[in-house]
């Protein structure tokens, strides 16, 4: 059984799910094991980083521009190379340990859906695996 969750992803930016994988992890009823966190788009990815200072994620978006940019010579018709790049360096999912019915992430971390070809409707999956 895995849980499947939709996100509004008006603009190019980094969502925080980090409540969501909390919440799943809690419905799941796992106590200790693995959480994946899993989106099935390939201009949209999933990172964990700092949840402090919401200037770290717009840097980070600043530097994935800056990494990244479109390309005269890009051929893909939809015109969008530049996210399906960025989607790639970030990835498309995190897995996180669980133990006693929590992630464990550090401090300053939280885990993001990374929208990099806005607006768009989008989906992710959580999956909790039970293991000691
Ligand atoms: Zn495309």
């Amino acid at each position: 059984m895995f849980f499947e969750y939709h996100i509004s992803a008006p603009r190019a930016d980094f969502y925080d799910i980090t409540s969501k994988v909390r919440e799943t992890i809690a419905k799941s009823g796992i106590t200790d094991g693995i959480a994946v966190v899993y989106c099935p788009h390939t201009t949209a990815g999933i990172t964990i980083n700092e949840n402090a200072d919401p200037d770290v994620v717009r840097d980070l978006l600043i530097g994935l521009d800056k990494a990244f940019p479109d390309r005269a010579e890009f051929r893909h018709a939809e015109g969008n190379s530049s996210a399906h790049l960025k989607t790639s360096a970030v990835g498309s999912s995190a897995t996180i340990i669980v133990n006693g019915s929590k992630p464990v992430l550090g401090t300053w971390q939280g885990v993001y859906f990374c929208e990099f070809d806005p607006p768009r409707e989008r989906t992710f999956f959580v999956k909790v695996v039970r293991g000691e």
